[in-house]
């Protein structure tokens, strides 16, 4: 009876299916989640490197689970890649920021928004469309709207994704470049390509200016940039050492947990606030 009791409780649970059903226990609260309304966007400034001015902010999404409490992206994003619930999710988070950079836009606040847009996402034949539709609806400036492509998105500049990008950016919106040096694209792209930044991930400025390889690359990033006409964002810039360093080598634009960390949205206006009362 013993063993039989044990191969049961194998039979019922092998590791491989707790670990699928968790999975599709977490895709079906994730498709009700957007549904309900339960994901909220946090945002985090982005700084200009000589005086620290807020120039505006990436929005970065967070699950307010009614009984988990507030989940972050790590938590959810692969199963949303995986089960392609990204393509809703990434719709709600886009709205969402557009209707934020409205408010600032109807409170005389001059903010870029940078939206994280997944490979997925980017490569549905309805986004441009869908981009379209969201800031019709919300009525934000697309001159004020980034979205952040990560080298996936573009790994093959077929026609159509080229076609795609010169349609956003006919439309206003700028394009960046995200996580950059961490994927495999060749350098040869990205002249073909319409995009005005380069985020400069943070495990290359997590360890410099002690790592060589990093502040390597770090500077052939901000280089690379300056030759193609496009802009640098220092990525995850937590202390004044690394903030002086890039500032010293050019890099334009700055973010980071020594400027702040992601905010909910009454705790950016009050950042917003000081901000331009500081400099009124
Ligand atoms: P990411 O696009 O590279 O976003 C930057 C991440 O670095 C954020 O993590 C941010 O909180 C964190 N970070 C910022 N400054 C620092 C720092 O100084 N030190 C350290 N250690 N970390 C810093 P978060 O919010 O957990 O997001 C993680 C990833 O999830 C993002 O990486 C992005 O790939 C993805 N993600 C977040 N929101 C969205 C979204 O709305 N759509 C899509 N498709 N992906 C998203
Ligand atoms: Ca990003
Ligand atoms: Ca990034
Ligand atoms: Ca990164």
């Amino acid at each position: 009876a013993k063993d039989q009791g044990r191969n049961t409780y194998h039979y019922f649970k092998p590791e491989m299916d707790v670990h699928a059903l968790e999975r599709l226990m977490l895709e079906n609260a994730l498709r009700r989640a957007i549904e309900r309304d339960e994901l909220v966007l946090h945002y985090q400034p982005q700084v200009a490197a000589g005086d620290s001015r807020l120039l505006g902010c990436e929005a970065l999404v967070r699950w307010q689970h009614p009984e988990l409490g507030m989940l972050q992206p790590v938590q959810f994003i692969a199963v949303a890649e995986e089960s392609g619930l990204i393509v809703p999710l990434g719709d709600w988070v886009l709205d969402a920021a557009c209707r934020q950079l409205a408010q600032w836009q109807a409170q005389g606040r001059d903010l870029v928004m940078a939206v994280n847009i997944s490979a997925l996402q980017f490569c549905q034949s309805g986004f441009v469309d869908s981009v379209r539709r969201i800031l019709a609806a919300t009525g934000a400036d697309p001159r004020k709207l980034e979205l952040e492509l990560t080298e996936s998105a573009l790994m093959q500049p077929t026609p159509e994704v080229l076609a795609r990008m010169n349609a956003l950016c006919e439309l206003g919106i700028r394009l960046a470049l995200d996580d950059f040096g961490t994927g495999y694209s060749s350098l040869a792209y990205l002249k073909r390509l319409p995009i005005c930044r380069l985020k400069l991930d943070r495990s290359f400025v997590k360890d410099v200016p002690d790592d060589l390889e990093d502040v390597a690359i770090a500077m052939a990033t901000l280089s690379l940039a300056r030759d193609l006409g496009m802009d640098v964002v220092a990525e995850g810039v937590e202390n004044e050492i690394q903030r002086a360093f890039l500032a010293e080598r050019g890099c334009p634009v700055m973010q980071g947990y020594l400027f702040s960390r992601p905010l909910p949205a009454a705790e950016l206006q009050r950042w917003i606030d000081a901000w331009s009362g500081a400099t009124a």
